[in-house]
């Protein structure tokens, strides 16, 4: 296990003019600028890791912690909308 692997991070966001590799992106929901996230999936293979996150800002993931049962359904759009998988378990990380 080699923890210096390079992270890839993708964020998943609202479309916006702010850089693609930066720490600041829209919220995937409300499109207010955060830097806070939720994991949705991990790749790794022998050179880096890839992680897309989703970009949630602090008030929308107040919303979906309050409404656990609809953060299943926003994962589904999220993988209709950008047609790639989740593979990480959300309630890991509650
Ligand atoms: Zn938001």
């Amino acid at each position: 296990m080699d923890d210096k692997k390079e992270i890839k991070y993708i964020p998943i966001c609202q479309n916006s003019s702010l850089p693609k590799d930066g720490w600041i992106h829209e919220c995937y929901i409300c499109a207010s600028r955060t830097a806070r996230f939720w994991p949705y999936r991990k790749e790794e293979c022998d050179e880096y890791i890839t992680l897309y996150q989703i970009m949630l800002c602090p008030i929308c993931q107040y919303h979906y912690n309050k409404r656990p049962h609809k953060i299943k359904n926003l994962y589904e759009y999220i993988e209709c909308d950008i047609g790639i998988e989740p593979n990480v378990d959300i309630i890991n990380y509650q």
